[in-house]
């Protein structure tokens, strides 16, 4: 295998095309938007939409391999390349199943896994049905198509469920129950055709607005709990037959522990690996989908990431000089224009002699970033 190819063009990519570059092997990218975060350090790029079968065929013809950063392409994408006979890592089955929040628990639920109980909402009746077997507080998603919390609605109340219908507009629901649980984490694997399976320690996740904020590794948790994820990742993947780097999220909620959703992809939550780890999640992956080895990864040091967030008020991040004076800090920056509200524009990872230590230095970190509005100041 020489060239790979990536369908999608975000950060995920960029920091796959990096690793998959350091390793010797060439990327082409197809996303709909050029000069994208993937797109700008791609040995080549397509532009086209996802569900341009044509561009499809020729990213196909380009590689040797295909494999994606979000969840999100259209099914029959991955069909059309499997149909010519290309390979595409992970495949059609995983790729059908975790786009779909339904299909997604169900297998979970078949695989005797836990997860939160829900209902499906495809029509006026069932919203009803499932307020009275799921009923409040609830969360109403999206069933396909759903990222950083988007498509999503808390509802508490008669009236917050009607909302939420109006709102979808006729797209297919699920109603979840809401969990109040202590904490999220999540488990990064990677598993490749000859059936290896390896797993990155557990982490623990917080969330702002649905949107990851932080994750901290190894998750604040008992060694049981870390252990149950493990196993737990282990049988998706082994069910799934994925080939490639996977995350699964769960909620911890007492002696419970949930699976929230499967991501068949590399995922923010492991971004803390390209430093704090022996492989990182991207290498883990480029290995999977090449058919090379997997080694177990070891932890360097304990590791906190943060999400570098737009704030929606100007687009320069300012006080970078200030959190690069941490030894153990390393910051990486995605290459997008313009910083929206709570839009993923960078992230950093600290490492410390121990959990709390990188805490600290993270939580300083964090509030030294500001965003600058450019514009603003040139006009006052
Ligand atoms: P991602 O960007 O991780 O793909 P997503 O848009 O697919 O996110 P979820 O992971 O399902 O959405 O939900 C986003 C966040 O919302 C979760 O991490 C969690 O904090 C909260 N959340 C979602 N579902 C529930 C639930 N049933 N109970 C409690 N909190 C929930
Ligand atoms: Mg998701
Ligand atoms: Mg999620």
């Amino acid at each position: 295998i020489h060239t790979i190819g990536i369908l999608g063009g975000g950060q995920l990519g960029r920091m796959l095309t990096l690793e998959a570059k350091r390793m010797g092997y060439r990327i082409v990218t197809l996303e709909p938007f050029p000069n994208s975060p993937t797109g700008q350090i791609a040995d080549e790029q397509i532009v086209a939409a996802y569900d341009d079968l044509r561009a499809i065929g020729e990213l196909g013809a380009r590689c040797d391999v295909v494999t994606y950063e979000f969840e999100n392409i259209p099914l029959e994408s991955v069909l059309a390349l499997e149909h010519d006979r290309r390979i595409v890592h992970p495949g059609s089955t995983a790729l059908r199943i975790t786009q779909e929040r339904i299909l997604e628990k169900t297998f979970v639920r078949e695989c005797g896994i836990p997860t939160a109980d829900f209902a499906p909402v495809r029509s006026h009746d069932e919203l009803e049905a499932a307020e009275r077997a799921i009923g409040y507080p609830g969360v109403v998603k999206t069933t396909m198509g759903g990222y950083d919390g988007k498509g999503q609605w808390v509802v508490r109340s008669r009236e917050d469920a009607e909302r939420a219908w109006t709102q979808a507009k006729g797209a297919a629901l699920i109603w979840e129950r809401m969990i109040p649980f202590d904490c999220e984490l999540s488990i990064i694997a990677a598993r490749n055709a000859h059936g290896e399976v390896i797993a990155f320690p557990t982490s623990e996740n917080q969330h702002d607005h649905g949107v990851l904020a932080t994750t901290i590794v190894p998750g604040r948790i008992a060694p049981a709990l870390a252990e149950r994820a493990r196993r737990y990742a282990t049988t998706i993947a082994e069910r799934l037959e994925i080939v490639g780097t996977f995350c699964v999220e769960f909620f911890a909620a007492g002696d419970d522990l949930l699976v929230n959703e499967i991501a068949p992809r590399v995922h923010n939550s492991g971004h803390y690996s390209l430093d704090a780890m022996s492989l990182s999640q991207y290498e883990a992956h480029v290995r999977a989908i090449c058919g090379l080895p997997l080694v177990e990864p070891r932890q360097f040091l304990p590791a906190v990431m943060v999400n570098i967030l737009g704030a929606g008020a100007g687009d320069t991040l300012g006080g970078i000089d200030v959190i690069l004076r941490e030894p153990l800090l390393k910051l990486h920056v995605y290459g997008k224009a313009h910083a929206a509200l709570r839009r993923k524009m960078g992230h950093f990872t600290v490492l410390g002699e121990t959990v709390e230590d990188a805490l600290a230095t993270a939580e300083r970190s964090r509030a030294s970033l500001h965003w600058i509005d450019n514009r603003a100041a040139a006009l006052r």
